[in-house]
This record gives C-alpha cells, sequence and structure tokens, in this order.
C-alpha cells in the first residue's frame, strides 16, 4: 500500500540525495539477485532498465521507498529495454503472471534485506 511507505517528491529526481545514496548499492544487489538478467523475460543482458515493482511512479512509487516503521524498501526490478517498453505503464501486477510475482517478490525481498543490513552499518 503507498500509504504505507513515506513518499518523498525528491526522489523522483535524477540524482537526488535518495539515489545518490542507494543506487550503486541497489543495482549491485538487483543484478546479482537477479543474476544479470531480465526479470521478464529471464534473458542475460548488458543493460537494464530499471522499473517499478509494488508502487508505480504514477502512484508516486520511487525506485527505494522508505516504509513508515523505517526499514528500506527496494521497489526496482531490471528489465530488458524491449520489455520495459512491453511493459509501458502497467502496474507488475498486471504485467507478470500471479506465480511470477510471487518470485518476484521474493527476489526483490532480499535486495531489500542487503540493503537494510548494509545500512545499520552506517545509520
Ligand atoms: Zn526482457
Amino acid at each position: 500500500m503507498s500509504s504505507d511507505y513515506i513518499i518523498d517528491k525528491r526522489g523522483r529526481e535524477r540524482s537526488n540525495p535518495i539515489e545518490r545514496r542507494f543506487r550503486r548499492r541497489y543495482l549491485f544487489d538487483l543484478l546479482e539477485v537477479f543474476e544479470n538478467r531480465c526479470a521478464a523475460c529471464k534473458k542475460e543482458a548488458i543493460k537494464f532498465d530499471l522499473d517499478h515493482f509494488f508502487i508505480p511512479k504514477s502512484r508516486g512509487g520511487n525506485l527505494m521507498m522508505r516504509h513508515k516503521k523505517g526499514y528500506w524498501v527496494c521497489n526496482a526490478l531490471t528489465l530488458c529495454h524491449p520489455c520495459n517498453q512491453k511493459k509501458k505503464d502497467l502496474a507488475a501486477q498486471e504485467f507478470f503472471e500471479p506465480q511470477e510475482l510471487e518470485v518476484l517478490r521474493e527476489k526483490i525481498g532480499l535486495v531489500s534485506l542487503r540493503i537494510n543490513d548494509f545500512h545499520q552499518v552506517d545509520e
């Protein structure tokens, strides 16, 4: 639910503080968890588009979201450019099959866990 998150409008600007703080870290974790593959077609790629997962950009979603309980939640997934174009503005629930969604939730959950572990050290 988008109301569970602190929506920070700055997070939607390019090279904003949230992006600067997390980008390198979550890119690393995302690519590792997704094994350098597109989350939709599973093809390996060198370049990916980052797409919003739980909460679409149109509803205020950022790639990294702060939950009201204080922890960070990854809201990003790796899509190859053709898949991202196919998905357009569809929500994840409209684009992926339910079974697929479960797998993606687990994987993205892993990324969130890693990011929170990492940031406990420097906060
Ligand atoms: Zn793809």
